[in-house]
């Protein structure tokens, strides 16, 4: 079983408009500033909230500009959502307006929805609901508005009954109601962060990755024996996971899950502060130990990054 959502990974355009767009607009904390582990030359960049913790970290490999666009659609997660207390659609709304940023409004299962994109088209909603809170103070947004946990991601599933059966038989989710072809799960065990939707727009086809779109979703766990337990029971349930991966700041395994959507499963442990101290988190590029003696060709080869005040 686990607890929730853990983190979110996407696929950008280049670094600098994405860094603009989530520090400078979003207003999230910047808490790593890595590589790709699986290709160096480029950026992995990671937000969260005020914390750093799990349940709210959102993390980016930007590509290239000529890099090929994603389209969303079945066997991806299509939308990011942050929970905000009551009165922040409004809020959001006014500030986002000041930006330049289109958004939509809507109501689902009650709670009021603001939806938007990010610089790469990347589906962002805020939603009144959820446990909010945490957001980081030391951002553009005043503390009240802060993004902090996420409110939950919503799945485009091309077998949605098969991804239900694993979101509920493996990975602890219930089913908490349905309306307008959306079918919500709520983990019970998750203190924040706990809800999947899934739904695909009329319409939607065959997902494909590029900027613009959601690599992988990830569900958390408390440490390395949960994960082993996680990961027994989806070998039990016929699904094919890899063998843990060390990631620095959690050891994942990953899995296809039948509607396509690939899932990680991430331990809590050890966390962004175990390479650098947890008030500078995100200031210099911090690479694993396998990259460290070739620090300098990987710092030639990546952009500058500015990150907005
Ligand atoms: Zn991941």
């Amino acid at each position: 079983m686990t607890s929730g959502l853990h983190h979110v990974t996407a696929i950008t355009g280049p670094a600098q408009p994405t860094v603009d767009f989530y520090s400078g607009v979003l207003g999230l904390r910047l808490v790593k500033r890595t590589v790709n582990f699986d290709d160096p030359g480029t950026y992995h960049l990671y937000y969260a909230d005020g914390d750093a913790a799990p349940g709210s970290i959102l993390t980016f490999f930007p590509w290239a500009a000529d890099a090929l666009r994603g389209r969303p659609g079945q066997g991806q997660a299509s939308a990011v959502a942050y929970a905000v207390a009551q009165g922040g659609v409004d809020a959001w709304a006014d500030r986002l307006a000041g930006a330049g940023v289109e958004r939509t409004e809507a109501e689902r299962f009650g709670e009021r929805v603001l939806s938007l994109r990010g610089p790469d088209g990347l589906a962002v909603e805020v939603v009144e609901g959820g446990a909010a809170g945490g957001g980081w103070a030391g951002g553009p947004v005043d503390a009240s508005l802060a993004l902090g946990a996420f409110h939950s991601v919503t799945l485009c599933s091309a077998a949605p009954w098969a991804t239900q059966e694993v979101l509920v038989g493996v990975l602890g989710f219930e089913v908490a109601g349905a309306e307008g072809g959306r079918t919500r799960l709520v983990n019970p065990a998750a203190e924040r962060a706990g809800t999947v939707d899934l739904f695909c727009a009329p319409g939607d086809g065959a997902a494909r990755m590029g900027t613009g779109t959601v690599h992988h979703v990830a569900f958390r766990v408390p440490d390395d024996r949960a994960q082993r337990e996680v990961r027994d029971a989806l070998l039990a349930a016929g699904l094919h996971p890899t063998e843990p991966v060390d990631r620095q700041y959690f050891r994942s395994v990953y899995v296809r899950e039948p509607g396509g959507v690939l899932f990680e499963i991430a331990t809590d442990p050890p966390g962004f502060a175990v390479d650098e101290p947890a008030d500078a988190l995100g200031r210099s590029l911090m690479l694993p130990p396998q990259y460290e003696p070739v620090r300098d060709k990987i710092e030639a080869r990546l952009p500058p990054l500015a990150v907005p005040a």
